[in-house]
């Protein structure tokens, strides 16, 4: 859902969140698609764009349009960047012939992200950037000035779902919801557990949540659901939610079953391309799915240049273990809170899983990257971020995806599913 820009009454900057750009570039090439609005468009061509491009000559526009269907065009690219990119300084050149005002929307705004709720609107931040995902630069808070001008200039602006859903049958008020929000960032702060362990932890306190409400509906005289989760979130927050950190450390996880999940869920990113058939999509997962399970030849993780052969491929939570993993993790799932990802697009049931996903794909990234001699966990989540996360538009496919949004969430329903998606 979008709106239209207005100055905010409230802006909340969230804790823990560096920034300064390092005009480095990463986010002008690689896997990004650079949308162009049709204002910008206009803007481009109305100056002498052939000076500031790497096009060559005879190219007489700038842009693409990235299926016949399309309304929105992008920007054309010289290998693997933006035509606009000056490879030599690693800045924009329409930027510094022309002014910032001239770029597209999502060139002003990267690495920003704000989501309109009922009591103000979430700053939130990409860990595609690398400032953001190495804390480089001052926090955030300090940039309020840029973010109050680049949400004014935003066309459209993206809110929260109302109202907001525990899960399919159980809507929230805003307050029940910021209620729960809250315990579930108490979990994941929880450094005395390692980082996989909180997030199941979290998955199963839900899970426990969801029970109470069942039970409480079916009561001779049914209690009100803010009065239930005011109840529960005080109640298990006084034992310091030790009886979903119990259930989290119990050994449930099933290797083979992790692979078809994860494995599906990486064949169906890998297999989206536009303008391809839909039987070309579901034969390139059912062959995909068979290495997965067979562990057979090697595995495609875009866009790494380099296929991961099985034989070196072996997931765990050893590839996220470091000190300083964990304590990225944690401010990345956190973030991933505080920027409302858990609801943006469906209840928070199902967002949840959606974080367990991710943090499976981070745990297959890592070790991917490892197996390929590359090595580098912040680089698996900036990957993942990237690719499944803010800034694609897959998790709302997959979330909605008639077949393959349904089987996935039967298995979240499963009580082992955390456990094997996290821990196995
Ligand atoms: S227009 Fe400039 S800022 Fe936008 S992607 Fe191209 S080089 Fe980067």
């Amino acid at each position: 859902m979008a709106s239209k820009a207005q100055s905010p009454a409230v802006l909340h900057f969230p804790e823990g969140i560096r920034y300064e750009c390092q005009m480095d570039a990463s986010c002008c090439r690689d896997t990004w698609e650079i949308r162009v609005e049709s204002e910008a468009a206009e803007r481009v061509l109305a100056v002498d764009w052939k000076s500031c491009s790497s096009l060559s000559a005879r190219e007489d526009t700038p842009f693409r349009r990235p299926g016949r269907k399309a309304r929105h065009l992008l920007f054309k690219r010289v290998g693997d960047a933006c035509s606009f990119l000056d490879p030599e300084s690693g800045g924009c050149r329409l930027h510094a012939k022309y002014g910032f005002e001239i770029k597209p929307h999502v060139c002003q705004r990267f690495p920003f992200r704000f989501v309109e709720a009922p009591d103000g609107v979430y700053v939130g931040f990409s860990f595609g950037c690398v400032s953001v995902l190495n804390e480089i630069g001052p926090p955030v808070a300090e940039s309020r000035e840029e973010a109050v001008w680049i949400y004014d200039h935003e066309p459209e602006h993206q809110q929260v779902r109302l109202p907001v859903r525990l899960d399919e049958k159980t809507p929230l008020t805003w307050e029940d919801y910021l209620a729960l929000e809250g315990a579930l960032d108490e979990i994941l702060s929880r450094r005395d557990r390692p980082f996989a362990e909180r997030l199941v932890a979290g998955h199963a306190w839900l899970g426990m949540l969801r029970r109470m409400l069942q039970v409480a509906a079916v009561e001779t005289t049914p209690q009100p659901v803010s009065e239930v989760i005011s109840f529960f979130v005080e109640k298990t927050r006084a034992d310091g939610f030790e009886r979903a950190f119990e259930l989290a450390g119990k050994p449930v996880a099933h290797p083979v079953l992790k692979r078809m999940i994860l494995g599906t869920f990486l064949s169906f990113r890998n297999s989206l391309r536009p303008r391809q058939w839909r039987l070309t999509t579901i034969g390139r997962i059912f062959v995909e799915n068979i290495r997965h399970w067979a562990r057979w030849g090697s595995l495609r993780m875009e866009p790494l240049d380099k296929r991961v052969p099985y034989r070196l491929f072996h997931p765990s939570n050893e590839a996220l273990a470091a000190a300083e993993t964990q304590v990225l993790l944690e401010r990345y799932f956190r973030h991933g809170i505080f920027r409302k990802d858990l609801i943006l697009h469906t209840d928070l049931f199902w967002g949840y899983c959606y974080f367990l996903l991710t943090y499976g794909m981070i745990q297959y990234y890592a070790t991917g990257l490892e197996a390929i001699g590359e090595g580098n966990p912040a680089l698996a989540v900036s990957l993942v971020e990237k690719y499944f996360v803010h800034h694609s538009n897959f998790n709302q496919t997959f979330l909605y995806h008639p077949a393959v949004g349904d089987t996935f969430q039967y298995l979240f329903k499963r009580p082992n599913f955390a456990h094997t998606i996290a821990m196995g």
